[in-house]
């Protein structure tokens, strides 16, 4: 039995595949790279539910496996939820993390610190060949501060520090530590035991 992570983001696969395989023996999850390429569609939905879906239908349309999709993005609460959906393309093309991270700052300069509270959301979905679905959904709560620091993971993890790791920027965990808490961790683990009985 196959999976396909309809993802090309290298970490992510590599995170799907690690926290999955641990429920999930005997079935071989593969990644884009791995699938003869398609079309992949314009993620252009209002909510992370509704891209993550659009991206795991087109994976089953194209490939017949079942298929898993993610999105995600920070919602700050000074800014209505937003960049949210659109996170990734926030200051513009061509897609830049350093010049999202820095129009974030501005649009915040004048937000005082209680009021910096912001999460992290992402949903991931899963669909079979015959149409059956099923989204689950994790958040990583916390604040964005006013300086960028830390050297690790991506986006908008230099300036996010999340409520359980108080003293850190999310670019400043380890992989494991960031995992254990992070929006998409919670998502995949919630996913993984869901998987096989999904599957069978
Ligand atoms: P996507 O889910 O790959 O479309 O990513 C959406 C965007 O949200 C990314 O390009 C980042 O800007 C932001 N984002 C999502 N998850 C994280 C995270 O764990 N850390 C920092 N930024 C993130």
């Amino acid at each position: 039995m196959k999976v396909l992570v309809a993802s090309r983001n290298a970490r992510k696969l590599e995170e799907m595949q690690r926290i999955l395989a641990e429920h999930l023996q005997g079935v071989e999850v593969v990644g884009l790279d791995d699938v003869t390429p398609f079309e992949e569609p314009v993620e252009d939905q209002p909510t992370f539910e509704g891209n993550a879906l659009l991206k795991a239908r087109a994976g089953v349309a194209a490939t017949g496996l079942p298929t898993i999709a993610d999105d995600s993005g920070l919602c700050v609460d000074a800014l209505n939820g937003m960049p949210g959906v659109l996170s990734a393309r926030w200051s513009g093309p061509p897609k830049s993390d350093e010049r999202n991270n820095q129009l974030l700052l501005a649009q915040l300069a004048d937000v005082p610190d209680e009021r910096r509270t912001a999460h992290f959301a992402c949903a991931v979905a899963l669909v079979r060949a015959d149409g059956r679905e099923l989204v689950v959904e994790g958040r990583m709560e916390g604040r964005v501060i006013r300086e960028v620091r830390g050297t690790g993971g991506f986006g908008y993890d230099v300036l996010f520090v999340a409520d359980e790791h108080p003293g850190r920027t999310t670019a400043e965990l380890s992989r494991e530590d960031k995992d254990a808490i992070s929006h998409r961790g919670r998502a995949l683990r919630e996913l993984a035991p869901l998987v096989a009985d999904f599957l069978a």
